[in-house]
C-alpha cells in the first residue's frame, strides 16, 4: 500500500538536491570549520553560502543568522536570551496563547523565576488582535514573542502590524516562524522583526538544525557558553553537512515558493471543501489567512485518536493536535483557545500538504474518510443522543 503522508508540519522528507548537498561534508569535507588547515576551507564557506542563503529568504543579513541545534533551541535562546538580557530594565513578557511549546514552556519556566506573561487571547479564527497587544502594553515590558503561523491550525499572525506596535514602543519582537518560514513571504526589514525562528525539517532538510535570525545590534544573553562558533553566540561544533543542506532547501524554496504555495493552497481548499461535506464537521482557524498546507478540521463526536489509527489502514498520515502534544490525553491548548469545547478539540485532525503531495493524495482522503467517519459515530453514544 502506497503511504500518504500529510503531516509534512509535524516533519518533510530531505528532497533529492538538498541530500546531494548533504553528503560531501559527511565524506572527503569533514574538516572542523574552526580549524586553520586547507581541509577547513569547504565547511567554512559552506557555513557561509548557507548563511547567506537563509538571510535572503527573509531579507536579512548573513551576519545576523545563527545556526542552532533546531527551532526548539532557537526559540529557547530568543526567548529566554531577551527576557535576561533586559531583566534589568523590566520583567514583563507578552505572548499568545497558541504559541508552541518552545516558546510556552520557556515563558511558564521564566514565571517560576520572577518574570510575569501576559499571553494574548486569540478569536474564534486563531488570531490576536492588535488592540489587545496595545492594552497588554507596560512599563516593564521587554519583549513580545507571538508567532508567526500556528502549526496545529495554520493561521498566520498580523506580524507586520505586531512588529509595528513592538517598535513604536521600544520592544523587541520575537517570531516562532518555523511554520512560516520558505513556505510565505517574511521580510525582517518591513515587518520589524527582531529575532525569527526557524528550522530545517519542516523545509524539506534534515532534522537537528535550525536558526535564529538577530538583527544587528540587538544584545540577547547566550544559552550556552563555551567555543567561539556563531560569533560567539552559539558555542559548539556547527552542524556542517546539515546547516549546508539547510542553505540549499532555502535557496530552493526562494524560488519556488510562488507557484508551490498557490498549487498547495489550492490542494489545501479542495480538501477543505471535501471534508466540510461530511455532516457535523467545522474548519479550525482562519479560511483564508492560513499556511498553503494547512486544514485542521473537528468532527463533532469522535476521538481524532481514532480517526488516525482507522487513516494509517488505509496508509494515510495524518495529526491529532501537534506530534508534541499527541500522545497525551489533553486537547489541545490551541483548539481550547479558540474556544473549541473539549469534545470538539477531541475530534481535530490535522492534515499538513507538501511539495511532495498530489491531488491523488487530497482524493484518496476524500474517499477514505467519510465512510471511517460514519463507523466511528455508529459506535458513538454521544451522536446517537446528540442527533437522534
Ligand atoms: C516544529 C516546530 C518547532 C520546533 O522545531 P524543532 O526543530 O522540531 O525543534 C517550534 N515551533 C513551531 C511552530 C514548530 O512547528
Amino acid at each position: 500500500m502506497k503511504t500518504i503522508y500529510l503531516d509534512n508540519a509535524a516533519t518533510t522528507p530531505v528532497r533529492a538536491e538538498v541530500l546531494e548537498e548533504l553528503l560531501p561534508y559527511y565524506k572527503d569535507e569533514y574538516g572542523n570549520p574552526s580549524t586553520v588547515y586547507g581541509l577547513a576551507r569547504s565547511p567554512k564557506k559552506a557555513l557561509d553560502t548557507a548563511a547567506g542563503r537563509v538571510a535572503a529568504l527573509i531579507n536579512a543579513r548573513p551576519e545576523e543568522i545563527f545556526f542552532t541545534g533546531c527551532g526548539t533551541e532557537s526559540d529557547n535562546w530568543a526567548v529566554f536570551g531577551a527576557a535576561w538580557a533586559r531583566a534589568a530594565k523590566g520583567r514583563h513578557i507578552i505572548t499568545s496563547a497558541i504559541e508552541h511549546h518552545a516558546v510556552l514552556h520557556v515563558c511558564q519556566a521564566l514565571e517560576k523565576s520572577g518574570f510575569e506573561v501576559t499571553y494574548l487571547p486569540v478569536g474564534e479564527n486563531g488570531i490576536v488582535s492588535a488592540d489587545d497587544l496595545k492594552n497588554a502594553i507596560r512599563p516593564d515590558t521587554t519583549l513580545i514573542t507571538v508567532m508567526f503561523a500556528n502549526n496545529e491550525i495554520g493561521t498566520i499572525q498580523p506580524i507586520k502590524e505586531i512588529g509595528a506596535i513592538a517598535r513604536a514602543n521600544g520592544i523587541l519582537f520575537h517570531t516562532d516562524a518555523v511554520q512560516a518560514f520558505g513556505h510565505v513571504p517574511i521580510d525582517v526589514a518591513d515587518m520589524n522583526i527582531d529575532m525569527l525562528s526557524a528550522s530545517a525539517h519542516k523545509l524539506y532538510a534534515p532534522k537537528g538544525v535550525g536558526m535564529l535570525y538577530i538583527r544587528k545590534g540587538v544584545k540577547i544573553s547566550n544559552l550556552m557558553y563555551g567555543g567561539a562558533q556563531e560569533r560567539g553566540k552559539r558555542p559548539g561544533t556547527e552542524n556542517v553537512a546539515g546547516i549546508a543542506a539547510f542553505g540549499r532547501a532555502a535557496e530552493l524554496m526562494m524560488g519556488e515558493m510562488p507557484a508551490e504555495s498557490a498549487r498547495l493552497a489550492a490542494l489545501r481548499d479542495k480538501l477543505i471543501r471535501g471534508l466540510l461535506e461530511i455532516p457535523y464537521t467545522r474548519l479550525n482557524g482562519d479560511p483564508v489567512k492560513r499556511l498553503p498546507g494547512n486544514a485542521n478540521v473537528s468532527f463533532e463526536f469522535i476521538e481524532g485518536e481514532s480517526i488516525l489509527l482507522h487513516l494509517d489502514m488505509n496508509g494515510i498520515c495524518a495529526s491529532s493536535g501537534s506530534a508534541c502534544t499527541s500522545g497525551s490525553l489533553d486537547p489541545s491548548h490551541v483548539l481550547l483557545a479558540l474556544g473549541l469545547k473539549h469534545e470538539k478539540a477531541h475530534g481535530s485532525i490535522r492534515f499538513s500538504l507538501g511539495m511532495f503531495n498530489t491531488e491523488e493524495d487530497v482524493d484518496a482522503v476524500l474517499k477514505a474518510l467519510p465512510p471511517i467517519v460514519r463507523k466511528l459515530r455508529d459506535m458513538s453514544p454521544l451522536y446517537e443522543v446528540m442527533t437522534k
